[in-house]
This record gives structure tokens, C-alpha cells and sequence, in this order.
């Protein structure tokens, strides 16, 4: 198996089409492919039919933007049904909130010398306000050589403290796990090495999404060191939880990991597809 449950397409803020997505796992040898764009189940229906055509497994997913004292934490569902109305409904909240964001984003990225952000954000997004992404932005600043890549138009505008960073209330985890039950899906806790918190701090947020029924951690991903992988392995140990892994790919020289070329997981950890095999 060569297992990856974590990247984007231009249903979000990937730079591939579904389509373009998957013919790039299919070729880096992926067996196993989740889908997983923010807010959005858009991609799901043409990945799926081109990764069937391929002769791969894939999985419905999805990674929800939620807010936890104050920080973005995200939590990806996988084996999601993408027919589920409540799902649906509170996937469409998120996106709403996208849209009224972006609004905001591009007035204070237009002060700092961003002209017409919206509308050249928009393009980048195909025209799609309710998916708007910070990375939309960021793609139109590398263009106008604000930074030299996605990665340093993030450090120098669009984090916590920048000039182009606007702080919004996304869903709960609570809501996103009800979501993702309801629509009869595993939770995942994204890339928990990525969130800008102490041990203490993140223990809090891990038995919290434990307590809200959370099975699984993200412990391969293209957000963390061989040093966090080896953490987050032993706490699925610690705490028995289930293993997930995924590039968290957004586009070639944008992401450290390439789709479908994600290390296996430790054979001594339970992967995430026994929840629903
Ligand atoms: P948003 O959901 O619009 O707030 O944007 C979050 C997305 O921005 C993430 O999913 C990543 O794709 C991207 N992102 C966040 N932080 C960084 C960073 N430091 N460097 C590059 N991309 C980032
Ligand atoms: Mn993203
Ligand atoms: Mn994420
Ligand atoms: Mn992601």
C-alpha cells in the first residue's frame, strides 16, 4: 500500500485540478487516496471517478477549518458520505465565512500595496468567493514579487501580527466532529505538530477531540520534522489512537511533499483505514 489521506486540488487552494491531482498520485505510485479539500466536497465526485478509472482506492474527505482558543486547528474526515445534509449545511458556514474574509484580507493587503487583491485572488480561486484561501493571496503576492514564494508571502503578511492576516471565528471542533460523525466519517486531528502552542496546550486540544469522539492523528505529514513524526507515533501508542498519513500536497514547489510519496507508517501503530475496512 502507499497510502496518502491529505491533499488539496482547485476545489481549495490546490493548484491541480481534481483530475491533474489524480493522475499525479496515480503516477508517483499511490494505492490509497483521500481527497481532502478545506470546506469543500466539490472535487470528491471526478477524483473518485478518475482514481476508479485508474485502478486506485480513494476516499471521501475533507479538511475542516475550526477554531480553538483562538488558533486554526484543522481536522480532516475521512470516509465521508458527501450527500450528508447536516454535513453539507455546516461545510457551507465555513465557506460562507471564506468569502466574508476575504473581503476583509484584500482591503488590508490592498494597503500594503496589493492592487485589486479581490479580483485577482478570485481568478486564482476560479472565480469562487466561498473558497477563497489565504494561499490565493499569497499566489497573487509571489506574482507581484511582494516574497519569493507562498511560504515567505505567509512569514511576511498573512500570519498572526502581519499586515495581511485577518483573525476569524471558524467552526468549533465540536461542530466539526459532529459533521463528520454525522456523516458516518473517521475525525482526524491535522498535522498537530503545525499549531503554534505549548505541550501543555496541545495535550488539552488532543483530549478534547478524544472526548468529542476523535479517533486519529495525523502523524506523516509533509508539516513535520522525522523529530515530530517520532512524538506523534508515540502518542498514538500512549493514548491508543489511530494513525493517519498524508502529504498535505498543494502544488509542485509549493509543498514538501509530492502526492502519494508519503512514508509508511510504522507497523506497530493501527492505520487510520481499520476504522472503516
Ligand atoms: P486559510 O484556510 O485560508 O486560512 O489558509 C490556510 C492555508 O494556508 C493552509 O491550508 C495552507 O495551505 C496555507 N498555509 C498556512 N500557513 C502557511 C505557511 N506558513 N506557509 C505556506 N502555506 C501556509
Ligand atoms: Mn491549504
Ligand atoms: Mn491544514
Ligand atoms: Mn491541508
Amino acid at each position: 500500500m502507499r497510502v496518502d489521506y491529505h491533499c488539496h486540488s482547485t476545489a481549495s487552494d490546490g493548484a491541480l485540478t481534481p483530475e491533474q491531482l489524480v493522475t499525479r498520485a496515480v503516477r508517483n505510485g499511490t494505492t490509497d487516496l483521500a481527497l481532502t479539500d478545506h470546506d469543500q466536497l466539490s472535487g470528491l465526485m471526478i477524483a473518485r471517478a478518475c482514481a476508479q478509472q485508474a485502478g486506485i482506492r480513494f476516499v471521501d474527505g475533507v479538511e475542516v477549518s475550526c477554531s480553538w482558543r483562538g488558533m486554526s486547528v484543522h481536522i480532516v474526515g475521512l470516509n465521508i458520505d458527501i450527500e450528508n445534509a447536516p454535513l453539507i449545511a455546516g461545510l457551507q458556514t465555513n465557506a460562507g465565512g471564506r468569502a466574508k474574509r476575504a473581503v476583509v484580507m484584500a482591503q488590508a493587503l490592498e494597503e500594503v500595496g496589493v492592487k485589486n487583491a479581490l479580483e485577482r485572488a478570485l481568478a486564482e480561486a476560479g472565480g469562487r468567493m466561498d473558497l477563497l484561501a489565504r494561499t490565493h493571496f499569497a499566489r497573487v503576492m509571489v506574482a507581484d514579487k511582494k516574497a519569493e514564494s507562498v511560504r515567505h508571502v505567509f512569514q511576511n503578511y498573512l500570519v498572526e501580527g502581519k499586515p495581511g492576516f485577518v483573525p476569524h471565528e471558524w467552526a468549533s471542533i465540536e461542530q466539526a466532529l459532529t459533521w463528520i460523525h454525522d456523516a458516518g466519517g473517521v475525525a482526524v486531528l491535522a498535522h498537530p505538530g503545525r499549531y503554534p502552542h505549548d505541550e501543555a496546550s496541545e495535550r488539552e486540544l488532543v483530549a478534547e477531540f478524544i472526548g468529542l469522539g476523535g479517533q486519529a492523528i495525523e502523524v506523516i505529514t509533509g508539516a513535520h520534522s522525522k523529530k515530530q513524526i517520532r512524538y506523534y507515533v508515540q502518542m498514538c501508542v500512549d493514548l491508543n489512537l489511530h494513525a493517519s498519513s498524508g502529504s498535505d500536497f498543494h502544488g509542485v514547489g509549493e509543498s514538501k511533499m509530492d502526492v502519494g510519496r508519503v512514508p509508511n507508517l510504522p507497523e506497530k501503530l493501527q492505520p487510520v483505514y481499520q476504522l472503516w475496512a
